[in-house]
Formats: C-alpha cells, structure tokens, sequence
C-alpha cells in the first residue's frame, strides 16, 4: 500500500506510524526525521532548513521534495511506503503525484489525523523523543519505564527544540494555512479517510486497521 499520514503536530502520526509499517511491512518516510537528521549533521540541506524548522515554519517545497524524491527510490520503498509529514502544501502533493505517475503508481489512502488544536500544547509539550529512530514517549499519556531513556536501547531521550507552547502557535498556523488545503485535495481524489486522533493510541490504531482492511 501507498498511504499518506496528515495530521497537525502532535496528532500521533509518529506514534501510528511504526504500527502501520510493522503491519503492512512499509518503508517510513518521515520528512521531519529526515530533516532533524540533516540539521544535526550540518548537512548543506540541514544548514538550508534549520532556520525555518526553529520557527516552525515549512521549509520550501524544493527542499523537502527533493529528500523525499531521492528516498522513495530506496528498493524497499518500491512496494508501499508510509509518508509522514509529506506532503505539507499542495504544490508538493502535485509534485508527488508527478513521482508516482512516473512510476506507474499512486496514493492508495490517506489518513486524516482529524483533531482540535486545544489537545495539542500539552501532547506536544510533554512529548521526548529517542533522535536515532524517531521514537516518541510522552511524559504522561506513554511514560519510558525508566524516565528520559528510551526502552528499547537504553539512549538518552530528547525534547525537540521546537516542541514549546510558542512555536507550536506557528506550527499550527502552517498547518491551517498550507496543509489543510491538502486534505481537501485528496478529499476530492476520494482517497481520504477520517481518523478520531483525540481518541487514545489502541483506538487511534483499531481505526487505521478498519480503513485499511
Ligand atoms: P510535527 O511533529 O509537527 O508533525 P515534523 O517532525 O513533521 O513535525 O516537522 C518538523 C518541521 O520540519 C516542520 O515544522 C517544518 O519546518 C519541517 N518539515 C517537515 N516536513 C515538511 C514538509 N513536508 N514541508 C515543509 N517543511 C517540512
Ligand atoms: P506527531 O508525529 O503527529 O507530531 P506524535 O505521534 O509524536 O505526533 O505524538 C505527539 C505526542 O503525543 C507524543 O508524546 C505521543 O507519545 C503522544 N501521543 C500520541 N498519540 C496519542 C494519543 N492517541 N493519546 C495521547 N497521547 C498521544
Ligand atoms: P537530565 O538531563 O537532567 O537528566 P532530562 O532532560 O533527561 O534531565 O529530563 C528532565 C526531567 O524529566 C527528569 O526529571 C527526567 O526524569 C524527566 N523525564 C525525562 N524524560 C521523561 C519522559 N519521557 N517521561 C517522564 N519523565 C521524563
């Protein structure tokens, strides 16, 4: 399968994300994995996207395409894959569905993280992740068992820089203004499936295994 996650920041998109790829054996695209990546390694592209990224606003769509266009041509991606955080605007939905035609194929579904913005400062605040796989633990809704580290290696924990009450306001702002035009654009396509994402993850997740069965 081919399936998009879209959701705002903090919807559960990370934490649904390896549940689906476990699933239905997938490779995971996530833009903004790839992206951190690119700004701790001081990589051209990273030194290019970190001033946006720290004000929570998108990088440009040439920027992004251009990772994700290189990343789907991985031979485990040439199956399904999973995008998550991409696309973002509607150029770049139109972008991808130009890779894809290329290829042959298209979007089969994608997941709509509905979800009230007043539920996401503290999802977000509270989030620490685990930088080397993306990882994400909550400090109240999905604790480590042993506080800052991560279960499955015993790694430090991080919070995002971005992840504070004021940044996540022009995350949110981006979001309403260029990502919720996308939603619409696959609405139209008839490919878009609605999830409850205030609910809580085992929910969220019996969800996503209905509208993909
Ligand atoms: P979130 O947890 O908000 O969904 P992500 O980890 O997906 O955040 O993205 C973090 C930041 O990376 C965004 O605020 C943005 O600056 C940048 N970014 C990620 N994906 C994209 C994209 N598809 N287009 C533009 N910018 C992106
Ligand atoms: P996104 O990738 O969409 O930005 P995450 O999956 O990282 O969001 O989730 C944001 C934070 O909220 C994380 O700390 C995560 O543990 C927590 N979280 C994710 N899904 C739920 C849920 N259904 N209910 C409560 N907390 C959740
Ligand atoms: P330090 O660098 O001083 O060890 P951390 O940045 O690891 O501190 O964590 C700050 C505080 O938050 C500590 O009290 C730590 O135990 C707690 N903490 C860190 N990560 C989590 C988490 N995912 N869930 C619950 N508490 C956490």
């Amino acid at each position: 399968k081919r399936l998009i996650l879209i959701g705002p920041p903090g919807s559960g998109k990370g934490t649904q994300s390896p549940i689906i790829k476990e699933d239905y054996c997938l490779c995971h695209l996530a833009t903004g994995d790839m992206l951190r990546a690119a700004v701790a390694a001081k990589t051209p592209l990273g030194i290019k996207a970190k001033e946006a990224m720290d004000k929570g606003e998108l990088v440009s769509d040439d920027l992004v395409v251009g990772i994700i266009d290189e990343a789907m041509k991985k031979p485990s991606c040439q199956k399904g894959f999973i995008l998550d955080g991409f696309p973002r605007t509607v150029v770049q939905a139109q972008k991808l569905d130009e890779m894809l035609q290329k290829q042959g194929t298209k979007v089969d579904k994608v997941l709509n993280f509905a979800i009230d913005d007043s539920i996401l400062e503290e999802r977000i605040t509270g989030r620490w992740i685990h930088p080397s796989s993306g990882r994400s633990y909550h400090t109240k809704f999905a604790p480590p068992k042993v506080p800052g580290v991560d279960d499955v290696t015993g790694e430090p924990l991080i919070q995002r820089k971005d992840d504070t009450a004021a940044v996540l306001k022009s995350r949110l702002e981006a979001f309403h203004k260029q990502t919720e035009p996308v939603i619409d654009y696959y609405g139209s396509k008839g490919i878009l499936a609605n999830l409850h994402a205030e609910k809580p993850p085992k929910e969220v997740t019996t969800e996503v295994h209905k509208v993909l069965s």
